[in-house]
């Protein structure tokens, strides 16, 4: 019942086409497009709109990345939707996560329960308090679901859209997962899986939403990210990672992006978005800030969190609509 567009390099093409006569701009995988979100209609009208994270626009560097302007954005506002004051992310590992690979490895999967235990309260999350409204207080804490699901291949390795919903209806109807109202459930997906709708061709992640009898509020809200070493070019800002694992490190800064993106815009678009549909993260993806250092390893990082180093994106201030690494001392 749910209709997926076939990516096709005529509807690759059709799709920037669209981006550069609308005022619906991705973030594109080619540096000639914008930085710019894009709403994508994989569902049926009613459907809140998937929000798509795009690929990397810079060719990967070798020591300093994309810094990004420090100037005021146009603006986002408040479109009277539900925003989540904290969120608790559910982690979904899908495939196989205990390959000899090298990325697809229980240590891999220790960086992102590492990230989600730590980004909570940080200087950088804290930038998604300036988005507290409509009587929601968007605290910038992150509780980590300790509960975590694996389901193998239950759907093969080549994913829909539906596909990925389903699997997250599956983790919670077998018990592995609560219905948390303040959920916000990853879909990760170990390197050999692919997800049909344009994983590495038009985007690196995702989230949406959808209405859901077993939570308090009624909705349902996921993100697929899938493991960037799949197409570390596209997905990921460099080709050795901080924590010694490129497509790992490189899938922290999407689930960073998508999961401040669910924080406030839960239900897109009714949350945080500007007039051209991008939320807080896409305005400022693959964009590092003027804060970058080189680990022994020669990956490059621009925060700790915890005991780790990290490379992440920067995200958008509601009060300035400049983007910022460090919401506390001001830092972009
Ligand atoms: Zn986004």
């Amino acid at each position: 019942m749910k209709r997926v567009l076939t990516v096709t390099f005529a509807a690759a093409l059709a799709a920037v086409l669209c981006a550069l006569t609308t005022a619906r701009l991705p973030h594109g995988t080619t540096r000639a497009q914008s930085e710019q979100g894009q709403r994508h209609q994989h569902f049926e009208p009613g459907e809140p709109d998937v929000i798509e994270h795009r690929g990397n626009p810079h060719r990967q560097g070798t020591g300093f990345l994309t810094a990004g302007g420090t100037g005021s954005l146009s603006p986002i506002s408040y479109h009277n939707g539900q925003l989540i004051q904290t969120p608790t992310a559910y982690v979904i590992w899908y495939g196989n996560w205990n390959r000899g690979n090298g990325t697809d490895t229980p240590a891999g999967q220790q960086i992102v329960r590492d990230f989600l235990s730590s980004v909570g309260g940080s200087n950088y999350y804290k930038v998604n308090t300036t988005y507290s409204a409509g009587g929601y207080n968007i605290s910038g804490n992150v509780t980590r679901g300790t509960q975590e699901a694996s389901p193998g291949y239950s759907y093969g390795t080549r994913l829909t859209d539906a596909n990925i919903q389903s699997i997250v209806k599956d983790a919670i109807a077998s018990g592995a997962l609560p219905a948390d109202s303040n959920g916000v459930y990853f879909v990760l997906t170990s390197s050999d899986v692919n997800e049909r709708s344009g994983f590495c061709t038009r985007y690196c992640g995702w989230h949406t939403s959808t209405s859901y009898t077993q939570t308090s509020n009624g909705r349902l809200r996921y993100s697929f990210v899938g493991n960037a070493a799949r197409c570390i070019t596209s997905c990921a800002a460099q080709s050795v990672g901080p924590n010694g694992n490129a497509g790992v490190d490189g899938m922290i800064s999407v689930v960073a992006h998508e999961l401040e993106e669910t924080n406030t815009d839960p239900d897109p678009s009714s949350g945080w978005v500007d007039s051209s549909g991008a939320e807080n993260a896409d305005k400022c993806a693959w964009t590092f800030g003027s804060q970058q250092h080189t680990a022994s390893n020669g990956a490059v990082y621009n925060m700790t969190l915890g005991a780790r180093n990290y490379l992440i994106q920067r995200n958008l201030s509601a009060t300035d609509n400049k983007c910022y690494i460090d919401w506390v001392n001001r830092i972009q």
